[in-house]
C-alpha cells in the first residue's frame, strides 16, 4: 500500500467539506488538518473544471505546508442549465458581500430549471475531483460522480450545501433527508475516494 503520510493538510475551508473528508478518512489512522487551522489562505478558483481547481488548491497547499495535501472541488452540474451551477456551485449561493445561502442557490437552480421548460427534465449530477500533492510536485487526481434528479420544495436538513433537493437515483429521499453514512456510502465525494483508496492500495 502507497503511503500519504501521517498527517494531511485537507485543503478546504467549507466545514461540510472536512466534516466528510474526516469521516471519510477516519479509517484510515490519517491525522488530517483543515486549511484554517494550517493557517492556509482560501485560494482563487480560476479553473474551468472541477479538476483544475482540485489541482489549485492542493498544490497551493502542499507548497505552503510542506505536507501532502489533499483537495476537493465539487459541485452540483444540472442538465438542464448545461452543467451548471457546476464549478460556480458555491458562487450561485453568494450574495454581493460573499456571503452564502444555499436555500437562495437552490432557488435560482430551482427557477433557472423552470425557465429551462418541461422538455428540459430534472437530471443532475454531483462532481468531486479530489487531488493529493505532495510537496516534491507529485499529484493525482480522482473523479467521482452521483447521478439523480432535483426535487422542490428542498426537503431535509442533513448534510449541506443543495443535498435537500438532490434525490440519488434509485432513491425516494433526498440527500438532506438521508443519515450521512448513507450519503457517504454513495456520494461523489465516496465514489472519489473510492478511486483514491484504489490507487492507494494498488
Ligand atoms: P467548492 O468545491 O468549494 O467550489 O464548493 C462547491 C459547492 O458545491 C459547495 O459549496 C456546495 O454548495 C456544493 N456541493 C459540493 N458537494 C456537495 C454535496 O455533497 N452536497 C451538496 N452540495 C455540495
Amino acid at each position: 500500500m502507497k503511503k500519504i503520510g501521517e498527517k494531511l493538510v485537507i485543503a478546504t475551508h467549507n466545514e461540510g467539506k472536512l466534516r466528510e473528508i474526516r469521516e471519510l478518512l477516519a479509517p484510515y489512522g490519517i491525522d488530517c488538518v483543515g486549511a484554517a487551522e494550517a493557517g492556509l489562505p482560501d485560494p482563487e478558483e480560476t479553473g474551468v473544471t472541477f479538476v483544475d481547481n482540485a489541482e489549485l488548491k492542493a498544490r497551493q497547499a502542499a507548497d505552503l505546508s510542506g505536507l501532502p495535501a489533499l483537495a476537493d472541488d465539487s459541485g452540483l452540474a444540472v442538465d438542464a442549465l448545461h452543467g451548471d451551477p457546476g464549478v460556480r456551485s458555491a458562487r450561485w449561493a453568494e450574495d454581493s458581500e460573499g456571503k452564502r445561502d444555499f436555500g437562495r442557490a437552490m432557488e435560482k437552480v430551482w427557477n433557472a430549471v423552470e425557465d429551462a421548460g418541461d422538455d428540459a427534465g430534472h437530471d443532475a449530477h454531483f462532481v468531486c475531483a479530489l487531488s493529493l500533492a505532495w510537496p516534491d510536485g507529485r499529484i493525482e487526481t480522482f473523479e467521482g460522480k452521483v447521478f439523480g434528479t432535483l426535487c422542490w420544495p428542498p426537503r431535509g436538513d442533513q448534510g449541506f450545501g443543495y443535498d435537500p433537493m438532490f434525490v440519488p437515483t434509485g432513491h425516494d429521499i433526498s440527500f438532506g433527508e438521508m443519515d450521512p453514512a448513507a450519503k457517504h456510502a454513495m456520494s461523489h465525494r465516496a465514489d472519489a475516494f473510492a478511486k483514491l483508496v484504489a490507487w492507494l492500495d494498488a
